[in-house]
């Protein structure tokens, strides 16, 4: 038993260090994929239910390295947090994001929001607020067609630091949704104390929304607490008819999945919109 404990410890360690060996060449490489033109962002529809039509999109970073691959953000993401290099990525983001809204608007495409993911490290940043501000007017971008997507643990840490930010992004008139809703540690007093605009249902709630009765009633529960707060709500993962006339049944308001469309680079963004409404 012994000898075993004492394998499985040596192949523990030896798959940690493929680990961080793997996470050190992402972190060297991604100090240069921003100079070099690697990133990317791809825009996913959404979709106002009732109508069918396109209202916004939400931009997703990607990353293509020439030996690595595409890598996903899933693995990036948390290098680049520990290693500070998301501050830039994530100011890259926002610039890149509403400049595309800018020219989304003068191509004529009609007034569509843009949801944008937010770090925690971003979140906690002190520049936050006024950096956001500064991007948005030097593109001529209203504030309100800005969505920053948070998750509910941002606010953990440092609830009153968070509640400070929130309040100077309103006063800003920038919009927050809290992502993954429902998967994290918030009460149902978070909602009360922060300033939030819209819920998006974890993709998790809506995988088996068809047949898992639970599954229906946390969503169903989700929507109409929102509704009652005032609050909008989209469903992210949605594939197929049956999850959407769950979701429709129920006032779901808003809907993203691959039933609509995979994340667009921008100008099949742009033809999918110019397409027509969809149901
Ligand atoms: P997220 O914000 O929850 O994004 C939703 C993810 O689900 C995206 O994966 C999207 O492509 C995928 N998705 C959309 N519709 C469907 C569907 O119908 N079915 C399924 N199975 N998946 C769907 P992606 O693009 O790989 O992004 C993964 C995560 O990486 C994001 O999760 C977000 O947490 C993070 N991320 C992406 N871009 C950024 C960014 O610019 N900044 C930050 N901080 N995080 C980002
Ligand atoms: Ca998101
Ligand atoms: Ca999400
Ligand atoms: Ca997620």
């Amino acid at each position: 038993a012994k000898r075993d404990g004492r394998n499985a410890l040596r192949f523990f360690t030896g798959e940690m260090q493929a680990q961080s060996v793997r996470a050190l060449t992402l972190e060297n490489a991604l100090r240069r994929a921003l100079e070099r033109e690697q990133l990317a962002l791809h825009y996913q529809p959404q979709v106002e239910l009732l109508s069918g039509r396109v209202i916004g999109a939400e931009a997703l970073l990607r990353w293509c390295h020439p030996e690595l691959g595409a890598i996903s953000p899933t693995e990036f993401i948390p290098v680049a947090e520990s290693c500070g290099l998301i501050l830039p990525i994530g100011e890259w983001v926002l610039r890149s994001a509403v400049q595309q809204l800018r020219r989304w608007m003068d191509a004529g495409l009609g007034e569509l929001t843009m949801a944008v993911n937010l770090s925690s490290v971003q979140f906690r940043h002190a520049d936050l607020p006024a950096l956001v501000s500064r991007i948005l007017d030097e593109a001529g971008v209203p504030a309100r067609l800005l969505e920053l997507e948070l998750t509910e643990g941002v606010a953990m840490v440092d609830p009153l630091g968070a509640i400070a930010v929130m309040n100077d992004l309103h006063a800003r008139g920038i919009r927050l949704s809290i992502d993954d809703f429902g998967t994290g540690y918030s009460s149902l007093s978070y909602l009360k104390k922060f300033r939030v605009y819209k819920l998006k249902i974890d993709q998790s709630f809506v995988r088996d929304l068809t047949d898992d009765p639970e599954d229906r009633a946390i969503v169903s529960a989700i929507i109409s607490m929102a509704g009652s707060l005032g609050l909008q709500t989209i469903a992210e993962g949605v594939e197929t008819v049956g999850q959407l006339a769950y979701l429709r049944e129920r006032g779901c308001t808003e809907v993203q999945g691959y039933h609509f469309s995979r994340p667009l680079a921008a100008a099949d963004f742009e033809s999918y919109v110019r397409g027509g409404s969809r149901g």
